[in-house]
């Protein structure tokens, strides 16, 4: 079966063309700058990269433009070998638990769900309709960020304020990066060939997300209403106290939306650094002797090491805490300073083993009370696994 794993923004859409017979990518890219002036798209497989300036006047160009290319390449021979697309869909609301195969009911939800989720939710529909065009007979399934956590209990996913708000108005926790956090679980789980697993799942990128997960269930995560909660990010700031927002909106003469802006782009690593919102660059100016690259690395390895303090206690203990993404895949030094910070739970790194990078790897000695394992993240291969199994 070959399946495409599709995400796309407002201005962009990458995806995965997986033959799920062996797991191999067989075609990958991105198609960026959509509908501005610089659009280029890149291809890439084990054999090639093409990079491509090209108009993109929207979504339905970039993927007219892909379906051509598959065939002009000889990735495929004819679009029916495609068996099915699985969009990558940032919010579900409470209505969805698992990935869906895309009605026209659930897209009319998907859309409904904007306001949850104005920045991606939109952009996601965007990429769904230009398939639909493109490919009207093939069967699409909707993977949702937020599925994954819908195992919380109320008492997890409710915050302390009047209940009216969840009531009339869905304010409640949701969590993001589930489709990571479900991948890493299973891979644990495989791993370890064992179910029954108490598992803190840290999800380390540009946008970083913790996650509790006991069972294969998550039982609580550290983004909340919308994924500016939880854990320092690269240009988020993650739990702040909401009384600091009138309090800067009065001091600046900002609107509610241009504090919101500063906690979601000018914040976190590049809040604090004033250097850049990418951790190689800040690590770089700290190995410089630059300080307050230097706080914003201390400040991102408290932030974690309290999310996984608190699960830790939550779950009762734990067996494997997991790194993932850019950060957790790719930086040992941070790994390291993590993992030292929770030497209180008995977690003893190995060093050499920490070294290797984009690796799936234990990182922990034999004598730590709890396993670290390095799992490199694969969300376009879960999009593909919960296709297969929703239009098999
Ligand atoms: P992601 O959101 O998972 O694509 O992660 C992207 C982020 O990972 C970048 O913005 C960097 O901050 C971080 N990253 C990638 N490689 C490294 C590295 N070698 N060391 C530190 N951070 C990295």
């Amino acid at each position: 079966m070959k399946i495409m794993a599709i995400n796309a923004g407002s201005s962009s859409l990458k995806f995965s063309l997986i033959d799920m017979d062996n797991k191999e990518v067989l075609l990958s890219g991105v198609f960026e700058r959509i509908g501005i002036e610089g659009s280029n798209y890149t291809l890439k497989n084990k054999d090639f990269k093409i990079r491509q300036e090209e108009e993109l006047t929207d979504h339905y160009s970039a993927v007219k433009i892909l379906m051509e290319k598959i065939t002009e390449l000889k990735i495929i021979t004819s679009l029916e070998e495609i068996d099915g697309i699985g969009h990558r869909v940032v919010h579900g609301s409470d209505v969805y638990s698992k990935s869906v195969v895309i009605t026209d009911k659930v897209l009319e939800d998907i859309i409904k769900f904007s306001d949850l989720a104005p920045l991606h939710n939109p952009a996601n529909v965007l990429g769904i309709k230009a398939f639909k065009e493109a490919l009207p007979n093939t069967p699409m399934v909707a993977v949702f960020d937020t599925a994954f956590h819908q195992t919380m209990e109320k008492k997890d996913y409710l915050y302390p304020v009047p209940i009216k708000w969840y009531e009339e108005y869905n304010v409640r926790k949701y969590g993001f990066h589930g489709t990571s956090h479900c991948y890493i679980a299973k891979r644990i789980s495989e791993i370890k060939e064992k179910d029954n697993l108490r598992i803190i799942s840290c999800h380390l990128g540009n946008g970083g997300s913790v996650t509790a997960i006991k069972d294969g269930k998550c039982i609580d995560t550290s983004m909340g209403f919308t994924p500016l909660a939880g854990i320092m990010m690269g240009s988020r700031s993650g739990d702040i106290d909401p009384s600091i927002i009138p309090y800067v909106m009065e001091k600046y003469g900002k609107s509610a939306g241009e504090v919101i802006d500063d906690l979601n782009k000018k914040s976190g690593f590049l809040g604090i650094s004033e250097i850049s919102n990418d951790t190689r660059d800040v690590l770089e100016a700290m190995a410089d002797g630059n300080e307050k690259c230097s706080l914003a690395v201390d400040m991102f390895v408290k932030s974690v090491v309290k999310y996984i303090a608190q699960y830790y206690v939550e779950l009762g203990g734990c067996d494997v805490i997991a790194f993932a993404a850019g950060i957790g895949e790719n930086n040992n030094l941070i790994r390291l300073k993590i993992m030292e910070s929770l030497a209180a739970l008995g977690v003893i790194a190995d060093i050499e083993a920490n070294n290797t990078n984009r690796e799936e790897k234990k990182i922990s000695s034999k004598d730590s009370k709890i396993e670290c394992w390095v799992i490199p993240t694969d969300e376009e291969l879960m999009i593909a696994m919960d296709t297969v199994e929703l239009i098999k």
